[in-house]
């Protein structure tokens, strides 16, 4: 392979694909390649940091198979008007690359995604075969996330699903009228088509595992079948969509399709900020940001973090008359402070669900809490050495019928409470 030829194809195409966020490696116990053999377990070109659901900080090879596109959605610097430099890997030129990378301990996984350079299933048959050689020819145990290609066959998910530890299909945006203004070629219907299909043979295949449990060792083989499940990625702020509607349309997704995660990607105009107006990328249907709403996305997160954690409904995070969530402080506290008169929470009584309600306290922490519970009473002493953060938590809970502070005045907890000194990124996701 010529060194310098695929310097360029990883710098294109690695710039290409740094937009999706809709990678994070979790729930996969890695692949074994031919023979049994695996490999592997300073940072280079298209190498991007990607978290599990555990909080573990893993690296990805993050890059497109190719970014030649057929089709023109506003908000990509992809798209076939863009007059940018094209390139488009080969097969085992992806996979070799791969491999090195791996060896060297650059990174734990691939995530390939690609433009539509042609027919969705011949698109979707490269990435297929990029995974297939690896784990095949290459003996390579790390981690693959694929995109589905929307509009692709149940077949191909299938075959993609075997060689992959997780698949992906991106929603894009909240409504199919948005869709059709800014990336008219996509169709919402191939897009959630992909993903029932995809949890169509998720549950085919955790039934024939469960059937095989039971038959004599040989007789039922269980496919491998994408073990770190599905995902997808919605723009956040490229339309006109609410945050409501936004919650609204996650919850059901991962009602109906058993997403692992939906991620929010804050709308990064593909002209850039400073030049945006001359830029060849500007675009009449997209909107005029000054930059990515990044506080909006973070807010999205934590209400996510809510609909699969912490048991809330999408109608309990945000409302019609209350359709955007709150700038200043994270949705639980939003929720808490409109509802007072569920509170205050005796947290030597209460049970799990009700424990996590309170501003302050997790489930790691909730979870403490019902094991301490067992063996002796709690007091607020030690309810901040279990992970409480009593600054959130002091107005709405009580330990042995006493108060730490009366939620007197709710203007004034949400001024005390507000994490949003411009920034808005304080608080950690996994506890809150
Ligand atoms: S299909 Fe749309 S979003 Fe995907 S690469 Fe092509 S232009 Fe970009």
């Amino acid at each position: 392979m010529d060194l310098g030829d695929i310097e360029e194809k990883i710098s294109i195409l690695s710039g290409a694909a740094k937009y999706d966020a809709s990678c994070a490696s979790s729930g996969s116990n890695g692949f074994t390649g031919k023979g049994g053999k695996k490999f592997g377990t300073s940072m280079p070109m298209g190498v991007c940091h990607s978290w599990t659901e555990d909080g573990r900080c893993v690296s990805l090879l993050k890059v497109l198979f190719s970014n030649v596109c057929k089709y023109d959605c506003a908000y990509c610097v992809n798209r076939s008007s863009a007059g940018i430099k094209r390139a488009s890997f080969t097969v085992q030129e992806l996979a070799d690359l791969t491999c090195e990378f791996y060896k060297r301990n650059y990174i734990e996984g691939l995530f390939l995604s690609s433009g539509i350079f042609s027919d969705p299933d011949i698109v979707m048959q490269k990435l297929i075969d990029t995974a297939k050689t690896l784990r095949t020819e290459s003996g390579y145990g790390g981690y693959i996330h694929l995109k589905i290609i929307p509009g692709t066959g149940e077949k191909m998910i299938r075959e993609a699903g075997f060689w992959a530890d997780r698949l992906s299909c991106n929603i894009e945006l909240p409504t199919e009228k948005s869709l059709m203004c800014l990336a008219p070629q996509k169709s919402g219907k191939d897009i959630l088509g992909a993903m029932n299909d995809f949890s169509g043979l998720k549950s085919e295949f955790e039934e024939t595992s469960r059937k095989s449990r039971f038959m004599p060792k040989g007789k039922i083989n269980a496919p491998y079948f994408a073990p770190a499940g599905q995902s997808t990625q919605l723009i956040v702020g490229a339309t006109q969509e609410d945050d409501r509607q936004i919650v609204n349309l996650s919850s059901s997704l991962y009602k109906k399709f058993s997403l692992k995660r939906v991620y929010y990607s804050a709308f990064i105009h593909p002209g850039g900020y400073a030049q945006k107006e001359n830029s060849v990328l500007s675009d009449p249907r997209l909107p005029e940001t000054l930059s990515p709403p990044l506080v909006r996305e973070h807010r999205l997160y934590q209400a996510d973090w809510l609909l699969r954690f912490y048991h809330f409904s999408a109608g309990e995070i945000l409302s019609d008359d209350e359709p955007f969530l709150d700038a200043h402080v994270d949705p639980k506290t939003a929720w808490a402070l409109k509802n007072l008169d569920f509170f205050p929470v005796e947290i030597n009584r209460a049970d799990y669900d009700t424990l996590l309600r309170i501003p302050g306290i997790g489930a790691k922490t909730a979870r403490r809490i019902l094991e301490t519970r067992r063996s002796r009473k709690i007091t607020i002493e030690t309810l901040q050495r279990m992970g409480a953060i009593l600054k959130r938590a002091r107005y709405f809970l009580t330990a042995g019928g006493a108060f730490i502070e009366q939620p007197d005045d709710p203007v004034r907890i949400r001024r005390l409470l507000s994490d949003t000194d411009g920034a808005g990124m304080q608080l950690p996701l996994f506890e809150f």
